[in-house]
């Protein structure tokens, strides 16, 4: 065998030996909570179309007529061609829901924070991000080149004790956080950090990947409990409860102006297809009309919680920690055999240890359907 490829065998027994060997599975979509998966129809909850707006109508429609009009690639990027006139209309929607100046669309949610990062942080600079933050702001944070300290998870007081010895020594500091944290599917302390975000002249950044579209009346972790924080940098996607793809930063005119000029993953790629944008267009407006609709989401998360006793749901993503790899991915199993799709969360997704069930609760799903698999996981995982 050449070495490249007992290179990448060596490599996957490792994470054969430990459980963590990962597998594509092709996995059709039903109707968005439905998904046929090697010939047998599941019930999913780990999906993050937690509107099911992928499958809806209007949204599709409007994906098709886009398709009609533009045409299916955006021929170029965003600074050539290929930013056809839906993306103006798009910014203005998200700048608009997120109540800032400007807003700038990216490929997806990862080119976001891959791109953001480096474009406002660099060497002798200070990014400090929570330890449970997504990769993606993790490898913004390390492709920028600034000294990259986590706090702990939530931990306002270690911010504020991290600021207080490093701050004077860097010439400009992020501070980085998930609004809500999607392995976990807790809120950030927003309002704490971003008043010492503001006593220590450090800018603040969310990842509002799984609060879009969910929490804050649809408007995102900013919004929670009717009061908007003040967060110069709010990132997100447009590829949960949005339910296309893309990614997004809210911020001033000048910070967005600065991305077009040296944001690299939003200069040196091509812009999304018309129809994607539309896509996204379409689905704002149902969250925006339709909050009773959005609203959806965490009343099914706090059902299932009620029911299995667990902390009450805070978004629409609950954990179930299991802790090993091996008792995770039987329990997923077992919830297989009784027709659902509920993936193990393994490291290095999550930390060592720490392995989980992660549901995941759509406007779609029925009562009915949560009832019974409350009933499973009380019974026959949490004993
Ligand atoms: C999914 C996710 C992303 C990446 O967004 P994509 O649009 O899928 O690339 C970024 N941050 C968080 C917290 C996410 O969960």
């Amino acid at each position: 065998m050449n070495s490249l490829d007992q290179f990448a065998r060596d490599q996957l027994s490792a994470r054969d030996a430990g459980n963590l060997r990962r597998q594509v599975v092709e996995t059709a979509s039903i109707d968005g909570v439905s998904v046929e998966r090697e010939g047998r129809r599941l019930l999913a909850f780990c999906t993050n179309d937690y509107l099911n707006l992928s499958q809806h109508p209007a949204v599709k429609a409007a994906a098709v007529s886009a398709v009609q009009q533009y045409g299916a690639g955006a021929g170029a990027s965003r600074l050539i061609t290929g930013s056809h006139p839906l993306y103006a209309e798009l910014e203005r929607r998200l700048a608009r829901l997120k109540g800032t100046e400007a807003a700038c669309v990216f490929g997806s949610g990862y080119l976001a924070n891959t791109g953001i990062l480096p474009t406002l942080a660099g060497a002798g600079d200070l990014v400090l991000c929570d330890e449970l933050s997504h990769s993606c702001i993790r490898t913004g944070a390390s492709l920028s080149g600034a000294d990259v300290v986590l706090f702990r998870h939530n931990d306002v007081e270690h911010v504020s004790q991290l600021l207080a010895e490093h701050r004077a020594r860097h010439p400009r500091a992020v501070i980085a956080t998930e609004g809500v944290f999607s392995m976990d599917g807790d809120l950030a302390p927003l309002a704490a950090l971003s008043d010492i975000a503001q006593r220590y002249d450090a800018w603040l950044l969310t990842d509002d990947a799984h609060g879009i579209g969910v929490v804050g009346n649809g408007r995102g972790s900013a919004f929670v409990g009717g009061r908007a924080v003040d967060i110069p940098l709010q990132m997100g996607t447009l590829s949960k409860a949005v339910g296309g793809y893309g990614g997004y930063l809210c911020a001033s005119g000048p910070v967005v102006a600065l991305m077009h000029n040296r944001a690299r993953t939003f200069i040196y790629t091509t812009g999304l297809p018309p129809s994607v944008v539309a896509t996204a267009i379409a689905a704002l407006d149902i969250i925006e009309n339709e909050p009773d609709y959005a609203a959806g989401p965490l009343r099914k998360a706090r059902l299932f919680t009620r029911l299995t006793n667990l902390p009450e749901a805070q978004s629409a993503i609950v954990p179930l920690m299991l802790g090993g790899a091996d008792r995770t991915l039987a329990a997923s199993r077992l919830l297989e055999q009784e027709g659902f799709l509920v993936i193990a969360i393994r490291p290095p997704t999550v930390p060592a240890g720490t392995a989980r069930l992660r549901f995941t609760f759509s406007a779609a799903h029925a009562d009915a359907d949560i009832e019974r698999l409350a009933g499973i996981v009380r019974e026959r995982i949490m004993h």
